[in-house]
């Protein structure tokens, strides 16, 4: 295991530790609030703890921000604005569902997503895709060592152009000065 890998999964498990410790906080006093029943349907079943705008949408505005989210006690902080009255709201499991687009995951759409998920076990399929990942990898070296070359060949020219510049420069200095002194007829 790499080491982005162990710090990704301690993340998440830092990120689901914070969110059950937010939701015991919270759960009663919502359920309580809406009297424990889906603020959508009415129903009693399966109830949840809804966010109307979700952590993930606070988390990304913190990160976009510069943020340090991957710092457990900071995490806290940011999952911790998406927790209030205004903004949790009992829903029954199928509504909660529908609210964040769950619903369009239907029966069909959910065997063919199976379907791609099996394929990508497929020996031939899982060394496509690395294959594939490789050649992006590949591509985007070759494209930064080629900017960087061009880049090179552009300040070598810049140089080339500044002497010869300074070169004419001297030539014609030295040419006046000739003239000046009458060596050379002008
Ligand atoms: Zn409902």
């Amino acid at each position: 295991m790499d080491e982005t890998q162990t710090i990704r999964i301690e993340r998440r498990k830092a990120y689901r530790e914070i969110k059950s410790k937010l939701q015991d906080e919270w759960r009663d006093k919502i359920f309580s609030r809406d009297q424990y029943q889906c603020r959508v349907c009415g129903s009693k079943e399966r109830l949840q703890l809804a966010h109307i705008t979700t952590v993930r949408a606070f988390l990304l505005a913190a990160k976009a921000a510069g943020e340090k989210i991957e710092d457990p006690e900071k995490l806290e902080e940011v999952m911790r604005k998406a927790y209030r009255e205004d903004n949790l709201v009992t829903l029954c499991e199928k509504c909660h569902k529908a609210y964040h687009g769950g619903a369009v995951y239907t029966e069909k759409l959910r065997n063919l997503l199976e379907k791609k998920r099996q394929m990508q076990e497929h020996p031939v399929i899982k060394e496509y895709l690395t294959l594939c990942k490789e050649i992006d990898k590949e591509f985007t070296k070759v494209h930064g060592d080629a900017y960087a070359r061009s880049s090179a060949v552009e300040k070598l020219f810049r140089e080339i152009k500044k002497k010869k510049r300074l070169e004419f420069r001297k030539s014609y200095r030295l040419a006046t000065y000739r003239q000046a002194r009458h060596e050379i007829p002008s």
